[in-house]
């Protein structure tokens, strides 16, 4: 992601591939986009933290004018989700949460076998539940959400040096406050799965899983709650993949003409 100039940057790479695409690969007919939230799925607009250029941005109606081809616009959280039922481990769950814990929070939630996406597209987004009341401030104007906890940015920026070297208290206050966010979310939405992936679940790896699954046992005692699971994918579905996913109504399969390009 360049600092500046991020439109002319995604249109010149779009020109490129698809100046590059070979002959025998089946000409695209429709485009998936995904970005960090939160997004407007309904004018199409997102406003990445940490991109200020792109505040409102219409993505999709530049998309659509560049490609000529419709465009489906989520959050990377939703497109994460999206995958994950058609070529991923959540084939088999009806009702689960999706966390992508990367240089931001996205998430998204199935439930009964639908996305929910609210007003805006951004139902199911767990960066900004309340974790601490007292707790760190937080891009959004808020204090005490998930997000300054969990994101690779804020834990980098507050640090001062690279996840990999995190204190084993950051990384155990990651996972508490991580455990409380999936915790109120599942009482709410009464699913049986968590799905956790991204950079920040690679660099910390079962030292926060645990610590994540301890404390989601002790807020989580509800008799419908029993059995909920919180798993990390073993397979990564890349970022390609899950836009591609956007485009594909369930149940069809996503061949590999569509992810070639
Ligand atoms: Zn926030």
């Amino acid at each position: 992601m360049p600092s500046r100039d991020v439109w002319r940057s995604l249109e010149r790479l779009v020109r490129r591939v698809n100046a590059a695409a070979p002959d025998s690969v089946e000409a695209f007919d429709r485009v998936g986009v995904s970005c960090v939230g939160p997004v407007d799925e309904q004018a199409g607009t997102v406003s990445p933290p940490y991109v200020p250029a792109w505040n409102s941005f219409a993505l999709r109606e530049h998309l659509e004018e560049l490609t000529e081809r419709p465009v489906t616009l989520a959050s990377a959280g939703a497109a994460a989700a999206e995958a994950e039922r058609r070529v991923g481990e959540a084939r088999e769950t009806s009702n689960y949460l999706f966390v992508v814990a990367d240089a931001t929070v996205d998430s998204a939630c199935i439930v009964n076998g639908r996305r929910i996406r609210g007003a805006h597209g951004n139902a199911g987004a767990i960066a900004h539940v309340t974790v601490d009341t007292d707790g760190l401030a937080c891009w959004c104007g808020s204090t005490g959400c998930l997000e300054p906890y969990l994101s690779s940015i804020a834990l980098e920026t507050e640090m001062n040096r690279p996840l990999r070297r995190a204190n084993p208290s950051t990384i155990e206050r990651a996972g508490i406050m991580l455990g409380r966010a999936i915790a109120s979310m599942c009482a709410t939405v009464d699913i049986d799965t968590v799905f956790v992936t991204g950079g920040v679940i690679d660099a910390f790896g079962d030292e926060l899983l645990d610590v994540a699954r301890r404390e989601l046992l002790t807020r989580t005692r509800l008799p419908n709650l029993d059995g909920l699971r919180l798993i990390e994918p073993v397979e990564h579905i890349g970022s390609l993949l899950r836009a591609v996913a956007l485009t594909v109504p369930l149940g069809e399969p996503i061949t590999r003409s569509a992810t070639a390009r």
